[in-house]
């Protein structure tokens, strides 16, 4: 493709990935292209049937500022300062997630950032298509045909190049498989969700600390809780599919409400409609996909949970969409060979999404079993200490992956060799008062490098 030839996409999915990528693009010139299955939010109401709310951190901040969205999505935000944590005798304790409110997460509604991220991305320029379903692509011949779900009827379009942004359950990847080989592969969690609402106190406002996200760990299951801005919370229930309690186990609202009774006392009078949320809610399945290959040629190209949809425990599956969609449009944009542009998204992404991927696996078991343990409490005030005594070499890993922009590959890198400093300088102590700080100091020294700082 030379200098002279239009600039032209078309992207599947006007999601949160496909909305932002549209308008990075359109706003720089591009002739951009959105079919969307569903039908205009901003027409019919936001139907998106799945996690309310999410929690938004510096990565998608940082692309939401590149596209102009994020003072628009803030004025609706609310803050999380840290973890609620909610143990079983009733006791509360919030564990900060940062050094003081520069290092919050905030919590915003799927449906109203979809909402803003589709103006932009029509303001900017972008033609979006709704009612229109990918369903089939002829990639010789460059031609895609979708499907209008109103009356079945079929539409066929001419296409240079197709961006897959169209989420976990991809129709592109599923026609790019056809063509070659993916190295596609999921693993399920073998736990699923479901969705419960916390309404508004009698007064109108907040009914518990709006400020945070609220964790009831149990062991091998939990609760959590966001806020959301029209002073709601959305509760996502967390079990395994089988054993003792489990998906399998807790089958109608009645079963529920025991759960409830006996595990998560002090929410149960906060969810009035818990019965009835948890029979009409969908159960909603865990999984994480792999692929070892994103891009057929300059034909076709996958993003987002399209490419690597993950498990939700790091709150980073959007986040990472938005770092990919700035990375796709950099190198769009430097670069008219298409297929090498892919390439290079793919080579600098894949290992990205890998290491989130992995590192929302394991937070699972850290937020459901061990933010109430004596020894990670331990490591954590040691951790705390070091980050103030050594703040250009040691950061917690949460906070490089949530504040910091630095690629998630060498978050988790830097994440391990911490984790196993704070467990070697911490074996034998039962406080920090005990320990030698001068040795702590040089260990920390000779161990770690100074942190690259954000691109
Ligand atoms: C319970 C839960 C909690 C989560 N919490 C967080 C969180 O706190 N923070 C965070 O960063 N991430 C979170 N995530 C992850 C986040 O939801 C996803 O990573 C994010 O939505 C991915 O964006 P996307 O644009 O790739 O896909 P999606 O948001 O799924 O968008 C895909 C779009 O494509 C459309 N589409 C689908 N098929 C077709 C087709 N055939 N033709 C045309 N259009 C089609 C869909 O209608 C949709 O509009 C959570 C996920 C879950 C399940």
């Amino acid at each position: 493709m030379n200098n002279a030839a239009p600039k032209h996409l078309t992207i599947i999915g006007a999601g949160l990935a496909g909305a932002l990528l549209a308008t990075l693009l359109a706003r720089r010139g591009w002739q951009v292209d959105v079919y969307e299955k569903r039908g205009d939010p901003r027409q019919q109401g936001y139907q998106g049937g799945r996690s309310i709310n999410l929690a938004l951190a510096e990565r998608g901040r940082h692309a939401l500022r590149l596209a102009g969205a994020d003072d628009a999505v803030m004025a609706q935000a609310v803050m999380m300062r840290g973890r609620m944590v909610h143990f079983l005798d009733g006791r509360t304790d919030l564990q900060r997630y940062g050094r003081d409110d520069s290092e919050v997460i905030w919590s915003v509604h799927r449906g109203e950032l979809n909402l803003i991220l589709l103006q932009i991305a029509e303001d900017a320029g972008a033609q979006l298509h709704f009612h229109r379903g990918l369903h089939s692509v002829d990639f010789e011949r460059r031609l895609a045909v979708f499907h209008d779900d109103r009356d079945g009827s079929s539409h066929e379009i001419v296409f240079d190049s197709l961006v897959g942004a169209d989420g976990a359950g991809s129709a592109l990847r599923g026609a790019m498989k056809q063509a070659a080989d993916l190295g596609e592969r999921t693993e399920f969690l073998g736990h699923s969700y479901k969705e419960l609402e916390i309404p508004p106190a009698a007064d109108g406002g907040f009914s518990i600390e709006p400020n945070a996200l609220h964790i009831w760990p149990r062991g091998r299951y939990m609760c959590i809780a966001l806020p959301n801005d029209e002073r709601t919370f959305t509760v996502t229930l967390f079990l395994p599919n089988e054993g003792e309690p489990s998906f399998a186990s807790v089958r109608s609202g009645a079963d529920a409400r025991a759960l409830f009774e006996r595990d998560f006392a002090d929410a149960l009078p906060l969810i009035p409609q818990l019965e009835e949320d948890f029979e009409r809610n969908p159960t909603g399945l865990l999984a994480t996909l792999y692929l070892d290959r994103w891009h057929l040629d300059d034909r076709a190209v996958l993003l987002g949970d399209a490419a690597h949809a993950m498990v939700p425990f790091h709150g980073q599956g959007m986040n990472c969409a938005f770092e990919d969609c700035v990375a796709l449009a950099e190198r769009l944009l430097a670069d008219d060979d298409r297929a090498r542009a892919f390439a290079e998204f793919q080579a600098r992404r894949l290992p990205s999404a890998r290491a989130i991927q992995a590192m929302a696996l394991e937070n699972y078991l850290e937020m459901r079993d061990r933010v109430d343990d004596d020894d990670y409490l331990l490591q954590r005030a040691l951790e705390r200490e070091l980050a103030e005594r050594h703040p250009d070499r040691f950061m917690p890993r949460y906070a490089m992956v949530t504040f910091h922009r630095m690629p998630y590959e060498v978050a988790f890198e830097r994440g391990q060799r911490q984790r196993e400093l704070l467990v070697e300088l911490t074996r034998g102590h039962d406080s920090l008062g005990s320990l030698d700080w001068d040795a702590v100091d040089a260990t920390v020294c000779a161990r770690l490098s100074p942190l690259p700082t954000d691109e």
